[in-house]
């Protein structure tokens, strides 16, 4: 029998009655004839208090600790799913991740899948069970304990069991009917896409659009994962939602496809450090190995051998660099006269393959962007993105004024 992986994310999941609907519509895939894997994700906002019990309990937690708590939530969903599918009289079993089992990395609360042995659930199917159940977002590591791949990591583990049982389709069942040119809660004109290409929904994803986790599309592409973005609250046809797919697959596109954001950035700024070979890689060293995730870097003209170094990076992080910096001047490997560090910026991105052929993209997002009397405080650029650091209060304007410039609520 051929697979079919759906996906439901919180929201889809967050009462027995919203579990009810979503079960009804893994039920017309069960009448087609698939063999249905259903991943589920915990109702909406409980992965969140998890995390706050955490926090509360031990602000320095264990992250195997922390993962075993966070991950419980995605349990919950998956028993209440395959009772719901029963109900249904359709044959159904959950299953948690070291169940499958999802072999991960140790890297707590940010591993990757390793391999997903499908015989299990196989053998299952071969048994009668029409429907597997599994908790998304969890795995077991090579030393047997539980593991969480990362905020949104049911999307990966969908993608996952799609590579690992050749699955038909991946679909996606969210709070929005697709993939939008930019999050449809910022601006009404935000236009849902027929389809986007791999490249442009990684880089929408890793410039924080959450509609799919980055590392999900990552697989999509690697495996050639026929990916669908859809809505769990409309009536669907085969045709609905956001096929993510090569570009080759899609006919006409605009030169800029979407516009991304990301809410809790920091810009942080080393002043007058000595230019000297060797000084990027101390700081960066140094950061990497206190867990900050850099992005942007911007490295100023020297004078008199002096240099300052910017960099942005999450802005729950912003403690973590500090502590690494001041250890480092502590030790004498680092000398700078101040760290300043500004908590209150956001980061915008216009993306589009487009880009690749069409010149003049850069130039006008920054002339629309002054247009609206905002500063600009850093720039980074790749061969299909543009992104800028901004006054995290400008953001929404920013992304409204872009969408607009640039067309983005008419179709190419
Ligand atoms: P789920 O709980 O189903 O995984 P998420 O909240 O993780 O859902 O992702 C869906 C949300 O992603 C939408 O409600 C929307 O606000 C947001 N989003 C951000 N960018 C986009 C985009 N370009 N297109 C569609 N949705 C987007
Ligand atoms: N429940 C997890 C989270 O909120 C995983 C997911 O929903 O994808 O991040
Ligand atoms: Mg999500």
């Amino acid at each position: 029998m051929p697979v079919l992986v759906m996906k439901f994310g919180g929201t889809s999941v967050a009462t027995p009655d919203r579990i009810r609907r979503a079960a009804k519509r893994v039920g017309v895939e069960v009448s087609k004839g698939y063999d249905v894997i259903v991943i589920v994700s915990a109702m909406a906002g409980k992965t969140n208090e998890l995390v706050g019990w955490v926090d509360e309990t031990s602000p320095m937690y264990d992250a195997r600790e922390y993962d075993a708590v966070v991950s419980s939530g995605e349990n919950v969903t998956a028993g209440l799913m395959a009772l719901t599918l029963q109900s249904m009289d359709i044959p159904a079993r959950s299953w948690q991740g070291w169940q499958v089992p999802v072999k991960t990395t140790s890297a707590h609360s940010s591993a990757r899948i390793e391999d997903i042995p499908p015989e299990n659930i196989r053998a299952k199917f071969a048994q009668g069970m029409q429907v597997a159940v599994v908790a998304g977002f969890q795995g077991v590591s090579p030393e047997g304990r539980i593991t969480t791949l990362g905020r949104g990591g049911s999307d990966t583990t969908a993608v996952a069991f799609a590579a690992a049982f050749e699955a038909e389709r991946c679909d996606i069942y969210t709070d929005v009917d697709g993939v939008y040119t930019t999050d449809p809660r910022i601006t009404s004109k935000a236009r849902k896409l027929d389809r986007i290409a791999f490249e442009e929904m990684l880089e929408l994803a890793s410039l924080g659009a959450k509609v799919l986790q980055t590392r999900s599309v990552e697989l999509a592409m690697r495996y050639k994962v026929k990916l669908r973005v859809l809505s769990s609250f409309e009536e669907q046809s085969d045709t609905a939602g956001t096929l993510v797919c090569d570009e080759e697959e899609i006919m006409e596109s605009n030169v800029v496809a979407g516009v991304a954001f990301s809410r809790d950035e920091a810009k942080m700024t080393l002043v007058s450090v000595a230019d000297r070979p060797g000084i990027a890689a101390t700081i960066f060293t140094a950061l990497s190995e206190a867990g900050v995730n850099v992005d942007m870097i911007v490295q100023n003209i020297a004078e008199e051998g002096r240099t300052d170094m910017t960099w942005s990076c999450p802005v729950d992080q912003v403690l973590r660099a500090q502590k690494a910096m001041e250890a480092s001047k502590a030790e004498g490997v680092i000398n700078y006269h101040d760290l300043i560090a500004d908590k209150d910026v956001a980061k915008v991105s216009v993306v589009g393959i487009g880009m690749r052929s069409h010149t003049g993209v850069a130039a006008k997002m920054f002339r629309v962007l002054s247009g609206e009397g905002i500063n600009i405080k850093v720039i980074t650029t790749s061969e299909i993105k543009i992104s800028v650091l901004i006054d995290r209060k400008y953001m929404e304007l920013a992304v409204q004024a872009l969408h607009d410039a640039f067309e983005l609520e008419k179709a190419a």
